[in-house]
């Protein structure tokens, strides 16, 4: 995003009416240089009307992030964490692995008002419009190779749901291995990349994507159900309230994860487990599917589905997990 178009946004977050002549007098640029950045920000999926004579107006206001703001809302956790906030990134997980190789400390977060390029597992695409969601990536490094690592995105979600229920939306469940949803739609995206190897001290970068106010812009890219924050909740969120509460959680799960790895967060990712004790089907990475009965997880995180040869255990890797009765799904390996 160009600093200009960040700055109209400011100016338009309060969701009243601002003329492009009074927009363009305090930036001190002209009125075609505004209509730019409006353009930009309508094509980033942000829902601008203009009206004549009165000017340009947001939909609804919009809480940009602010780092004093998220600072405050940390509260003591504010000291332990390194937190950089930019206008836009391409992939906040690509950045941050790059601040990971030249040695950033653990707990380094960076989060993005627009994410112009995030990733999925696999190469798949995660879609965010400005100020709609938010995407952000923490830096932990373990002093355990990265085998000890499996289970992470799991305790990631856990994490997540722990928020959820504090701003009130006690129905998140919990998709192995790496997804929140919300009345089967999906609500965040976990993207969990490891710098290290198997045996020396790893270092991860957990991702995670969370839609707050999907615009139908936004949704109309998205190739499955999604739900956003907003309507689960039933207010308006302030994002920076938001982000400071995901990085508390994060953070204090991680702490938890660092001394005991997965095994003493297994019942509580259990008991928010979305598809526990249903059919579900397991796309293999040969697109082959495997069904059964969703048992929880191991205390590494793997998934167990009951079989007819018995209780299968499925570690992440390229394996996806879909509800049975999601017929019409897609097989994502070579969508
Ligand atoms: P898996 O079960 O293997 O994790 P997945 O479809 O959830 O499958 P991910 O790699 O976890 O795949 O996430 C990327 C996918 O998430 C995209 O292919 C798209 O279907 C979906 N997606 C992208 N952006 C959003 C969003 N903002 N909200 C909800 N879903 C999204």
């Amino acid at each position: 995003m160009k600093p200009l178009s960040h700055r109209v946004l400011k100016l338009l977050a309060a969701g009243d009416f601002c003329s492009g002549e009074a927009l363009a007098k305090s930036l001190g640029v002209s009125r075609a240089a505004v209509w730019h950045a409006v353009r930009e920000l309508t094509a980033a999926g942000l829902e601008v009307y203009r009206v004549h004579g009165r000017g340009y107006r947001l939909q609804q206001p919009l809480s940009l992030l602010d780092p004093a703001e998220v600072r405050r809302h940390l509260g003591r956790r504010a000291a332990c964490v390194t937190l950089e906030i930019l206008n836009s990134v391409e992939s906040t997980n690509t950045l941050a692995l790059q601040r990971a190789q030249a040695g950033a400390p653990s707990a380094t977060v960076i989060a993005a008002e627009w994410q112009t390029a995030g990733r999925g597992r696999q190469g798949r695409a995660w879609h965010a419009g400005i100020g709609g969601g938010l995407t952000f990536s923490m830096v932990w490094r373990f002093a355990h190779g990265a085998g000890f690592l499996s289970g992470l995105s799991l305790a990631a979600g856990v994490a997540l749901a722990r928020g959820l229920q504090t701003l009130g939306v006690a129905d998140a469940g919990l998709k192995w291995p790496n997804d929140v949803v919300w009345r089967g739609r999906k609500l965040a995206g976990i993207l969990i990349e490891m710098q290290g190897d198997a045996l020396g001290p790893g270092c991860a970068v957990i991702g995670i994507g969370v839609n707050v106010r999907l615009s139908e812009a936004v949704r109309s890219r998205i190739d499955q159900a999604a739900a956003d924050l907003e309507s689960a909740c039933g207010r308006m969120l302030d994002r920076n309230v938001v982000l400071a509460l995901l990085l508390t959680e994060l953070h204090s799960v991680l702490e938890a994860f660092a001394r005991g790895g997965f095994a003493p967060l297994r019942a509580e990712w259990q008991r928010h487990h979305a598809y526990q004790d249903e059919r579900v089907s397991m796309i293999l990475p040969d697109g082959r599917r495997e069904s059964g009965v969703a048992r929880g997880v191991g205390e590494d995180g793997a998934l167990l589905v009951a079989t007819r040869a018995g209780v299968r255990r499925y570690h992440s890797g390229e394996i996806s997990l879909r509800p049975a009765a999601c017929a019409t799904d897609k097989v994502k390996a070579g969508a």
